[in-house]
């Protein structure tokens, strides 16, 4: 199926100003209109009224329009899938994947829905009770980045949407078909539904200043996005200056470490899926790679004979593992990165532009690897590249210490077979993300676990187990059903 096909299976328009481009070929793959200020504001209104009506809905049956909304997407798996290709460039396995993640929190979500449970808890007056309910917060202000289109929303509005809030969504200037794409079946679902309140779900184009909007608007107690750092560090001062609540997915610096026992067949394999799947482009992708000493020329060499034999091209294809970069601005990114670490005494294999020929307005390039003397400058920072940096370390206490040493702190991993290393590695002194794994590498991670990390990745959590508090305000009652008007704390107050 072509993206014209796949549109007009969604039933989408392909008229618009903005021209979407497929990162496959530089292709015009759809057309889109931007809103504007007064289009936002119309469509947070509407939100608003959706949320209102929403809310009173019990959260079982608000679980049954994401079960519905489930079923669409299963039924639009390959579809969707291979738009997520067309538009982001993963390898459509992965554009698969991503719609079967949406699908997953879908069915978590519809569980969730009759488990938002609350506390009770021991009064010490007599006669009374205390407890702790969970309350819809409000329309949830949604800002998602390129690389995963359509799962980082998904992620967000099934558990808000059985939380009791609306959802307004601006995608990334990337990715807005997948988005429309999304929306439809959404739409589908609502149908089936029945008797769900217009407008539950909202979708807003534009670039960052359409973010902007959303993240100032007062009508939306909770913004969450997902991005860049430098969108972190310029949106969160403007959500807390009118007392809103952010849940921040920004940038990591994502590391493994290599212990000498190891299984490295095990290694090689989650180090090659981490750090070239989606062409580097994962905010858990493997950047920073610690290789003990004694097995380093060993995996080192095996990496670099992997290395040279990836398959790189079309994503579409059934053989390809790693596609295109999103964009130029990317690839000259990637450039810079290598030849600041070059500059640093790195040491590269591979990197470059690759199949120019074949797609002139695209941009491939060879997965690289290079080898460095210690954690520089440019290894602190994420380049969205398929960069891998190799560090040799002696003692395992000061690999978790180079780990933890970057502003970033979402994923991380250890291989080893040696109970002691694994369990100092998840231990209050070890990893310092959000994410720590053995014997696994950084990215992939299920749905059913809360996903973020910490310092500048910004410490918000989505996803899996108590992920959904965020979205919900929590109210403490205290409940007295006795004679008197006992004080807490035994204060006399007589009148
Ligand atoms: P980006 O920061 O350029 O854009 C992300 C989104 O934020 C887009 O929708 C963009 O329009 C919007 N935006 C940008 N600046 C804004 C501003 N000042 N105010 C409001 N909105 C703004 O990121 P990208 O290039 O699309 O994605 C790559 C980045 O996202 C990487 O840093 C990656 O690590 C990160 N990421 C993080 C996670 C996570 O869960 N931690 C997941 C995916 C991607």
């Amino acid at each position: 199926m072509q993206a014209k096909d796949i549109l007009s299976h969604f039933g989408l328009s392909q008229s618009g100003d903005h021209v979407v481009r497929s990162p496959i070929d530089g292709a015009e793959i759809g057309r889109v209109s931007y809103d504007d200020a007064k289009s936002v504001d119309a469509k947070i209104k509407k939100s608003v009224d959706a949320f209102l009506a929403w809310r009173n809905v019990p959260a079982p049956r608000r679980g049954e329009l994401v079960r519905l909304f489930g079923e669409e997407l299963r039924a639009n798996k390959e579809a969707l899938g291979r738009l997520v290709t067309l538009e982001a460039g993963k390898i459509l396995q992965e554009g698969l994947g991503e719609v079967q993640e949406m699908i997953d929190i879908c069915d978590f979500a519809v569980g969730l829905s009759r488990q938002l449970y609350g506390l009770t808890i021991a009064s010490e007056r007599p006669g009374h009770r205390m407890m702790e309910t969970w309350h819809p917060a409000g329309p949830v202000g949604i800002i998602s980045a390129f690389n995963f289109p359509v799962a980082v929303w998904a992620w967000n509005a099934a558990l808000a949407l059985v939380c009791g809030d609306s959802v307004i969504w601006k995608p990334s200037e990337k990715t807005p078909l997948t988005a429309l794409a999304t929306q439809v079946l959404f739409e589908r679902a609502v149908k089936r539904f029945g008797d769900a309140p217009a407008h539950l779900s909202r979708i807003v184009l534009g670039l960052r200043d359409t973010g902007q909007l959303l993240a100032k608007d007062h009508r939306l107690p909770v913004i969450s996005a997902t991005g860049s750092t430098r969108m972190g560090r310029e949106l969160a001062p403007v959500v807390a200056a009118r007392f809103g609540r952010s849940i921040l997915e920004l940038g990591g610096n994502n590391a493994m470490i290599v212990a000498p026992s190891a299984k490295l067949d095990l290694a090689q394999r989650a180090i090659t899926f981490a750090a070239v799947g989606t062409a580097g482009q994962r905010c858990t992708s493997l950047r920073r790679l610690f290789v003990h000493e004694t097995i380093y020329d060993k995996l080192v060499s095996s990496l670099k004979s992997i290395y040279s034999n990836l398959p790189i091209g079309n994503p579409l294809e059934a053989k390809t593992l790693v596609g295109p970069l999103i964009d130029k601005g990317a690839f000259e990114n990637m450039e810079r990165a290598l030849s600041n670490a070059r500059d640093e005494g790195g040491q590269i294999a591979g990197g470059g532009r690759v199949l120019e020929n074949q797609f002139p307005n695209a941009f491939y390039v060879r997965p690289a690897i290079a080898e460095m003397p210690n954690q520089t400058a440019t290894v602190e920072r994420e380049t969205f590249a398929p960069i891998l940096y190799v560090m040799r370390y002696s003692k395992f206490d000061e690999a978790i210490a180079r780990q933890n040493a970057v502003p970033q702190g979402l994923s991380s991993c250890v291989f080893t077979q040696d109970m002691q290393e694994a369990e100092k590695f998840l231990a209050s002194g070890g990893s310092d993300c959000g994410i720590a794994n053995v014997n696994i590498g950084p990215s992939g991670a299920e749905i059913g676990g809360a996903f973020g990390g910490e310092k500048e990745t910004g410490g918000g959590r989505e996803s899996g187990s108590d992920s959904w508090k965020a979205y919900m305000r929590r109210q403490t009652a205290t409940i007295n059903y006795s004679d008197a008007l006992p004080l807490a704390q035994g204060i006399e107050f007589a009148v």
